[in-house]
């Protein structure tokens, strides 16, 4: 019996927020605004293109209110914003980003860590984010960091994530990222979380978020495919890898994981050869060799039509 794949996926590139807040190396709001709109004009119908945090903490996001003054915004394509509290949903809006997507972590010392408050503190101070975004127009989404595993507290159990996500929920949150924050992630593990999630919460839209950190996201992303999710966030030229921990990589590279589907027969709506050169070019940009097997080895296809080339 073969495995029904889904006919298409919904893809969001999160290189400018997520990649870029990891890496040393500082991009130009010039060059923010390029990344931003390569993506869109390769293709991309939903760019993740910065986040409104505290300067001080996540100083490469300092400059996100600009990046969004400054990018050509085409129509039907969603410009969502990374926030935290009540300030980041203001500074969203005064930007013009019309969807955040509000961040929490499954576990409560990765909360602390990262975010100075735990889960429960998070979801109540949502309530005033959510009012604001609806007096103004703004959509909301979700993210559960940390959901897969957490580097301090080891494995969090299903019913943690779900009970989270159902909170979530019933904050009137329909769209959920399920995200592998430090790629503990692993296959198996995906399908049955994706499975429980589904049934636990079957009206909400998942978005799978995965590191590469220990080369499991393509085969995660698979399982997340075979378990029924259809939106996947990746970052251009896999950016991200901490610069204090050599070999450690970030997302999986978009142009990886597009590559990967097309090849399976499976649409993403973008075009992979706008998606390398982007990638390229960022690569450049950050001034290190990224973690993406495109970018080194090319394309499946490029090789075929190498050998036809060749025969002829
Ligand atoms: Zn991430």
């Amino acid at each position: 019996m073969s495995i029904r794949w889904p006919e298409k996926i919904i893809f969001c590139e999160v290189g400018p927020r997520d990649g870029l807040q990891n890496e040393k190396t500082m991009l130009t709001t010039e060059m923010k605004v390029e990344l931003i709109e390569k993506s869109v004009e390769a293709g991309v119908k939903i760019v993740e293109v910065g986040s409104f945090m505290n300067p001080k903490a996540v100083p490469q996001m300092a400059g996100t209110d600009e990046v969004c003054k400054k990018m050509k915004r085409v129509p039907g394509v969603e410009y969502r914003a990374l926030v935290a509290n009540l300030k980041g949903v203001e500074r969203a809006k005064n930007s013009g980003i019309s969807k955040v997507k509000l961040v929490l972590s499954a576990s409560v010392s990765h909360s602390l860590a990262n975010l100075k408050r735990t889960p429960d503190e998070l979801i109540e101070s949502w309530a005033e984010c959510l009012a604001y975004a609806a007096d103004n127009d703004m959509e909301v989404s979700g993210a559960i960091s940390t959901a897969f595993g957490c580097p301090f507290e080891g494995r969090i159990s299903f019913e943690q994530v779900a009970s989270i996500a159902e909170r979530l929920r019933a904050l009137n949150i329909t769209e959920i990222s399920l995200s592998d924050t430090t790629g503990m992630a692993n296959p198996a593990q995906v399908y049955d979380l994706c499975g429980y999630m589904t049934r636990a919460l079957p009206d909400v839209r998942w978005f799978l978020h995965f590191h590469n950190t220990r080369g499991m996201a393509l085969a995660n992303i698979v399982t997340g495919l075979q378990a029924g999710i259809i939106r996947y966030d990746a970052s251009l030229a896999g950016l991200g890898g901490c610069p204090y921990a050599p070999g450690a990589s970030g997302n999986v590279a978009s142009e990886d994981v597009i590559h990967m589907l097309h090849e399976m027969g499976i649409e993403t709506g973008v075009d992979l050869e706008k998606m390398i050169e982007a990638a390229r070019k960022l690569q450049d940009w950050i001034g290190h060799a990224a973690d993406s097997a495109v970018l080194r080895a090319g394309r499946v296809s490029d090789l075929v039509s190498l050998k036809n080339a060749k025969k002829q």
